[in-house]
């Protein structure tokens, strides 16, 4: 443990250098272990320890990613506790790479990787950050750079950006967050990857957010507590009110704004770059909900930025779609997720009169966060990460 604490100290010059020049740091540990095999007391214990270090080096920090991706649902709320106000662990991912095109023992080693980080499919809800009580989830998409480099051993820095392009494309198509992970020491060779990826990111139609994952986080945050309030003005209008930040991005399907500038935006949908601002639409462009819908739905409704009013199922027609969820969204993770990401997908393919919040800010229709996992700073540090976790 004394070793870990010299070793910061030794690696604090470099790590202060690199917070002034704008990147973000985040917790990846206190030495590179994988929490699933510790006890609840252990994991609390080095994440607390990890914590100080930055707490003592006086480098700020609010999120943590742990070393394989390793999160147990214990680790979640060791972090709440700590008071951390992210963790990016939950991996996605994308079926990019044609397998195929390698030998069983290359593909083995892929398959590994994947049962290692205990991936996800990708979906819309799936690419979206999610708060999980007070401490927000931010995903990251798979494969990442030891996945293509080690497992598949791709060399080639043009189809690794091509790659990563497509994981973009993948992202931007559903209006997510890609978070590339990669390891620094790979920055150089990775250069010519990562400015394919970037350039595609700039040349999509609509813009891409590329922002650190702690701006994420407090994007997320400022983006959950938007409302919406809709009134009705005779049979067919509406008066909106939107209580949001200037950064909101204002968006609206098959209804036309009376009074405000809208423009084309992505699908069916326009923005809208008032807050306050007259409709014309045949429905109540939101969603209906039962009295008996849970408090939960109504708290997810809320994060994903898709206003709601409560009426009875004899005035769902009035509605752009009605949702009757007494039981909420399921008990067990598995069936959260799965509720979740149908719902979401449910309401993004509805083709009615609707109004929502889009995910990011300014009219940006995906974010991509460039992070990387600083395992050691010295080739000294590379070997004594081993030790340590002993
Ligand atoms: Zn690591």
């Amino acid at each position: 443990m004394e070793r870990q604490h010299s070793l910061s100290r030794r690696s604090c010059w470099l790590i202060t250098d690199i917070v002034a020049d704008g990147v973000e740091i985040g917790i990846h540990g206190y030495v590179h272990n994988d929490y699933r095999i510790l006890s609840k007391d252990k994991q609390f214990t080095q994440t607390k320890q990890a914590i100080s270090v930055f707490q003592n080096n006086k480098i700020p920090y609010q999120g943590f990613r742990n070393p394989y991706l390793g999160w147990t649902q214990e680790s979640l709320a060791i972090y709440a506790a700590l008071g951390l106000s992210y963790e990016s662990n939950m991996a996605i991912l994308h079926d990019v790479v044609d397998l195929n095109a390698f030998s069983p023992l290359l593909r083995s080693g892929y398959a590994k990787s994947l049962r290692l980080f205990q991936a996800a499919p990708c979906s819309i809800y799936g690419l979206r950050p999610r708060f999980e009580g007070a401490l927000l989830r931010i995903p990251t998409s798979i494969p990442d750079d030891e996945m293509l480099f080690d497992r598949l051993r791709i060399t080639d820095q043009q189809e690794v950006g091509h790659i990563w392009s497509k994981v973009m494309q993948r992202v931007y198509d559903r209006g997510g967050l890609y978070t590339l992970n990669f390891h620094p020491e790979r920055g150089v060779l990775c250069k010519p990857a990562l400015e394919e990826l970037l350039s595609y990111a700039r040349s999509r139609p609509l813009p891409v957010w590329v922002a650190r994952i702690g701006d994420v986080a407090q994007w997320w945050k400022e983006h959950s507590e938007f409302r919406q309030n809709i009134t009705p003005l005779d049979s067919n209008r509406w008066q909106v009110e939107a209580t949001c930040t200037p950064r909101a991005t204002l968006l609206a399907r098959h209804l036309i704004v009376e009074d405000q500038v809208a423009t084309p935006w992505f699908g069916s949908d326009i923005r809208v770059q008032s807050h306050s601002f007259i409709v014309r639409a045949p429905q109540c462009p939101c969603i209906g909900i039962s009295p008996a819908t849970s408090q939960q739905v109504v708290n997810f409704l809320y994060e994903q930025g898709y206003p709601f009013v409560r009426c009875t199922q004899e005035e769902a027609h009035n509605y752009a779609c009605y949702l009757d969820l007494p039981e909420g969204m399921g008990i067990t993770a598995q069936e959260q997720l799965q509720r979740k990401s149908a719902l979401v997908q449910q309401i993004e393919e509805l083709e009615a009169p609707l109004l929502h919040f889009g995910c990011w800010p300014d009219g940006n229709r995906a974010a991509l966060a460039i992070s990387g996992d600083i395992d050691s700073v010295t080739v000294q540090d590379f070997f004594l990460r081993v030790l340590e976790v002993r």
